[in-house]
């Protein structure tokens, strides 16, 4: 028909760490954002975390993508490129009165929360919730031993809930949560590590809009951070994409597959033979 515009399709992209080679686990994270982006699938390099990052993952990333069979447009973004966006994002958060500095280390935390036993403790997306031992500090007091955690109470006063819609199969649905529920399952989370001056929560955040990212394909472990990452988007007036959380794929004993697999490196069944079809099928893809 002239004049008919094909209806678009979403932005999503693969958000991957040089911190080991792909596995399968990757293969099938990257495949579903490229089948759900059709044709519209970036890739994001998140190397904040410089310790544990290694220029030779990042050029193994792109040749196992490369291999099978995806694209992307060019430049890549890459994380460590970009910490003046997140440091913006941070003292727009700061003006608003939602951070603090934080001086406890871990060892501070579980004194704290003495917990009477092992594992009893509530756990947020990044394990224990914090006990809000430094909350109330001034910002002016911050000195660079100190993290900065965001004030949940301070910051779903101005929100609300948070509400996002999923569109995977784990977890189909509108899912909304309280402000009770922020702060018992969230809590005052770090969204900078005194180490890097930001955190995965703060990047993807920043990323994900800047990036025009409409769909976020990934992983269900991440699905217990995605409330936290909406507040984000509400707090930066940034846009909330739809999510996509897909099944993590598993070891024949049920174990979620981890970076240190060799075993289940792409690299490695590449150099055994495997085509990339014998990988798609593999995945059931
Ligand atoms: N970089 C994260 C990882 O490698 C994925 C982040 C995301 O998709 O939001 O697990």
């Amino acid at each position: 028909m002239p004049g008919a515009m094909r209806p678009e399709g979403p932005v999503t992209r693969f958000a991957p760490s040089p911190t080991g080679p792909l596995h399968l686990g990757h293969a099938y994270a990257a495949l579903v954002a490229a089948q759900r982006g059709a044709g519209r699938f970036l890739l994001r390099i998140e190397d904040i975390d410089q310790s544990r990052c290694r220029a030779e993952y990042e050029a193994q990333i792109y040749a196992d993508l490369r291999w099978l069979g995806l694209n992307w447009p060019e430049p890549v973004m890459r994380q460590s490129t970009r910490l003046g966006a997140y440091r913006a994002a941070l003292s727009r958060l700061a003006d608003m009165g939602l951070i603090y500095p934080c001086r406890c280390r871990r060892a501070d935390i579980r004194a704290a929360l003495s917990a009477p036993q092992e594992g009893a403790l509530p756990e947020g997306p990044d394990g224990p919730i914090y006990p809000g031992l430094c909350r109330g500090r001034a910002m002016a007091a911050a000195g660079p031993e100190d993290a900065l955690r965001l004030d949940m109470a301070e910051a779903m006063a101005r929100v609300g809930a948070v509400r996002f819609v999923d569109l995977g199969p784990e977890h189909n649905g509108t899912h909304e949560s309280t402000t009770a529920e922020m702060i018992d399952g969230v809590g005052d989370v770090v969204l900078a590590r005194r180490d890097m001056g930001t955190s995965y929560h703060l990047s993807v955040v920043v990323d994900d809009a800047a990036q025009g990212i409409t769909e976020v394909t990934r992983g269900a472990d991440l699905f217990a951070a995605t409330k936290l990452h909406v507040l984000l988007q509400i707090l930066l007036e940034l846009p909330t994409p739809t999510y996509y959380h897909h099944k993590l794929i598993r070891d024949d004993a049920g174990k979620r597959l981890a970076k240190r697999d060799d075993a289940r490196a792409l690299a490695r069944y590449r150099a055994e033979g495997a085509s990339p079809q014998d990988i798609r099928l593999m995945l059931g893809l």
